[in-house]
């Protein structure tokens, strides 16, 4: 890798401890990551991009942003980005993933709060996000109580805008929708200095539609018995769509997904054919949180699917593809939008239904129902999840975590458990 020092100075990073956060994520990802055995060879180049993850890929958005271009981060999937690539902008993810950025947020937040809002916040007051420090504008939502109150305190410290996602899925929210995605394509055009051009912005639908499509291919994969990828590099995969230029992640993706097809087309996997398999439904987990899949696939199962926004969430059906003006356009990015069931809707069954089919689809054995410590929208609904999950005759496990490694035993233990009872 080259010098990036001189960039992550200029940004402001605290160099010294942006240092022991890369050398403490090379050393997991080694171990997670590059051990696995019989890896497909398509995941060389994701392997890379985690390398440059805070190098080239960051001196590629200093770089459109020296040539006039802007960057937009953004913390949750209802975020239009396509809004964003019509205007010339792109747009990256700013979840965090990791404890080490935790403690300078509870400088400032509770620490009962969910350990993603901790950690993306974190982030920013730790300097230790390249990508933060390139935005233009930063793009929160009042999708969860925790995220929305947050978002109050990090405007002291980045530029921020914040869009307001209605809690129920009535024609009046729709409505209401369709007008924050309005006011979200002025202010875009207000920060670019670019107006939304229709022609534009049907490019941007199908190139993110493009980037689902080969996602969705991914995970169809999935569902082949033996599976022809761990669901550690799949999780991967997602969490790099949040950072990687979309079309190249997408010809790359695709590239994998030949290669994954041909695999299960000689009836080869990475693991052995009846490893029992898990669906994991829950909360999102932002890069770099591998734990549950290191401790599931540590144990010897396999995650075929993750019905979360690292995960199915991210790959509703496409936008419909407009061909008239611009209003029509930006209904439909707000229609397909409406289609993610987070648990901060009420009602959800829709996710519930979710979980259901794509259990059936991946044929999992068993489903993880998991949240993060503190996170209210999923640890209620799970107790619905579960019910139903015990209705349909499919056995489950509840689970909740963080960041940290305390609690890495007692979870080893109740995967074992719960493992043994799926074998038998
Ligand atoms: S879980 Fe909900 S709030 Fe979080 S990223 Fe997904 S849609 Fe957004
Ligand atoms: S995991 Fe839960 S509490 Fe955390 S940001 Fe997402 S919805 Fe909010």
């Amino acid at each position: 890798m080259a010098d990036y020092h001189p960039m992550w100075a200029e940004l402001g990073l605290n160099l010294e401890a942006h240092d022991a956060l890369l050398g403490v994520l090379s050393t997991v990802y080694g171990d997670l990551y590059l051990k696995q055995p019989n890896r497909p060879a398509g995941m060389a180049y994701f392997d890379f991009v985690v390398s440059e993850v805070h190098g080239l890929r960051v001196k590629e958005l200093v770089d459109h942003r020296a040539q006039g271009g802007k960057v937009f981060g953004a913390y949750c999937v209802y975020v239009p980005e396509e809004i964003i690539l019509a205007a010339g902008g792109i747009c990256v993810g700013l979840c965090g993933g990791a404890e080490v950025s935790i403690p300078a947020a509870e400088e400032i937040l509770p620490r009962n709060l969910c350990a993603l809002i901790k950690s993306s916040v974190g982030f920013k007051l730790a300097g230790l996000c390249p990508y933060i420090e390139v935005c233009d504008l930063v793009v929160g939502e009042t999708t969860c109580d925790g995220k929305k109150k947050a978002w109050e305190l990090l405007g002291e410290y980045v530029p921020l805008y914040v869009m307001e996602l209605p809690q129920r899925k009535e024609e009046r929210d729709y409505q209401l929708w369709f007008q924050e995605i309005r006011a979200f394509k002025d202010k875009v055009e207000e920060v670019t200095g670019r107006k939304v051009e229709p022609d534009a912005l049907r490019e941007a639908v199908v190139k993110l539609n493009a980037r689902r499509e080969a996602l969705r291919r991914l995970f169809r994969a999935r569902q082949a018995d033996p599976v022809p990828i761990s669901g550690l590099d799949a999780l991967l995969i997602v969490q790099l769509s949040f950072f990687d230029d979309p079309v190249r992640f997408t010809e790359k993706v695709n590239a994998l997904c030949d290669e994954l097809e041909e695999r299960i087309a000689r009836g080869e996997g990475v693991m052995e054919k009846g490893t029992p398999r898990l669906l994991l439904a829950g909360t999102p987990m932002a890069i770099p949180n591998w734990k549950l899949h290191a401790l599931i696939e540590g144990a010897g199962a396999a995650v075929v699917c993750e019905e979360s926004c690292t995960g199915t969430r991210l790959l509703t059906p496409p936008t419909e593809v407009v061909a008239d003006g611009l209003e029509a356009q930006l209904e439909a990015i707000g229609r397909r939008q409406m289609e993610v069931h987070c648990a901060c809707f009420t009602p959800n069954h829709e996710r519930i239904e979710d979980i259901l089919r794509l259990a059936r689809e991946h044929r999992a054995d068993g489903v993880i129902v998991h949240n993060l410590q503190f996170c209210q929208p999923f640890n209620i609904e799970g107790t619905k999840i579960e019910r139903a999950l015990e209705q349909a005759g499919i056995p489950s496990l509840r689970l909740e975590t963080d960041y940290s490694q305390e609690d890495v035993g007692p979870l080893q233990t109740r995967l074992e458990a719960f493992l043994e009872v799926l074998r038998r």
